[in-house]
């Protein structure tokens, strides 16, 4: 028996099969090879083919192919029975997660091998592929509707921006993460000056306007990978990984100015006074914590509010 031939023996779709079923079925066709991050199996394309994993493992993901991992399948599975049996496409990614072997069953052959079984065993089959399909379609659905809820709870509806929450739980993965790599995690905790008298002054209406200003200042001065947070009513909290204490500096002192020649417009489109902020610095070390960090910006951040406001300390 050939070495594929002698796999397949051992996979579950062919178990107890003879091996005049396995060569029936094996024909001339060939292993497909996969590279990591290569698609398999996709909802935006028809299905043609049963997959069954000889080497390497896939990844199921659902919505998109960038999606958090739902499962990991390892050699032995079979992949597409689905979409072959009701000749609808996939419900989910398959994705290979390292080098793969894959040997593809064309819908044809496995309809023939079905076709000589008993017609009750393939009623059975297609019976058992409608009632799985309705629940993988409800699992798709309910995770789509997760995944936006989630995302509506980890944003601040005012500026956009992340919200605490949100920020919490990435900033202990993210100082965890640079310890590990042992590379720099500049934070910096901003917070509007004089906030209570512009709230008196322009009313509650004209500070939303001002925090909304914030937002979109915060949004744009960071690059992609850098994370902006609305941290309390108008304190904001900004991550940079990968950046050293002085390009940090120099990212706050662009913030600082951005917001100080910022034009703040009201509801009505009218010009109204500027705002300032003053911000604290702080880095990563060796020992650093969420809570460490948290406490050294806001340390600093008291000392540029002690020092004159309108400025940036570390
Ligand atoms: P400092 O320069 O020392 O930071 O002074 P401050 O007046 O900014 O400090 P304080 O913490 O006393 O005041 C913060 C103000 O921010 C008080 C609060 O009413 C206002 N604020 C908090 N959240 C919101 C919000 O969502 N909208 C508006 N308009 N104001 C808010
Ligand atoms: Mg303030
Ligand atoms: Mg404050």
């Amino acid at each position: 028996m050939s070495s594929i031939a002698d796999k397949l023996a051992k996979t579950e779709l062919f178990r107890n099969a003879s091996q005049d079923t396995i060569q029936m079925v094996m024909g001339n066709t060939a292993p497909v090879e996969l590279s990591p991050g290569e698609i398999l199996l996709s909802p935006a394309c028809e299905n043609q083919h049963i997959y069954v994993l000889l080497s390497g493992t896939l990844s199921i993901r659902l919505g998109t192919p960038d999606s958090p991992e739902i499962s990991e399948l390892g050699a032995g599975v079979s992949v597409g029975e689905l979409s072959v049996i009701d000749g609808i496409p996939p419900a989910a990614y398959v994705i290979a997660k390292e080098n793969c072997a894959v040997f593809p069953i064309h819908r044809d052959s496995l309809h023939k091998l079905i076709a000589d079984a008993s017609p009750v065993a393939s009623n059975l089959l297609r019976l058992l592929t409608r009632s799985m399909r309705v629940n993988t379609q409800r699992i798709v659905h309910d995770s789509r509707q997760i995944r936006e809820l989630m995302d509506l709870a980890n944003v601040d509806v005012l500026t956009g921006l992340y919200n605490r929450r949100w920020m919490d739980n990435a900033l202990i993965r993210l100082v965890a993460q640079a310890k590990k790599g042992g590379f720099p995690l500049c934070i910096l905790m901003i917070d509007v000056d004089n906030f209570k008298k512009y709230n008196d002054t322009q009313g509650h209406t004209g500070g939303d306007q001002a925090l909304m200003v914030m937002g979109d200042i915060l949004k744009t001065a960071v690059r992609p990978y850098d994370f902006s947070t609305r941290y309390g009513g108008e304190e904001f909290l900004v991550i940079l990984p990968g950046t050293k204490i002085k390009e940090g500096m120099a990212v706050a002192e662009r913030i600082r100015q951005a917001v100080q020649n910022k034009t703040i417009l009201s509801g009505d489109g009218e010009p109204m006074p500027g705002i300032t902020v003053s911000i604290g610095l702080a880095i990563n070390d060796q020992n650093a914590t969420f809570q460490s960090l948290i406490d050294a910006a806001d340390a600093q951040l008291y000392r540029a509010k002690k020092e004159g406001r309108n400025c940036v300390r570390y």
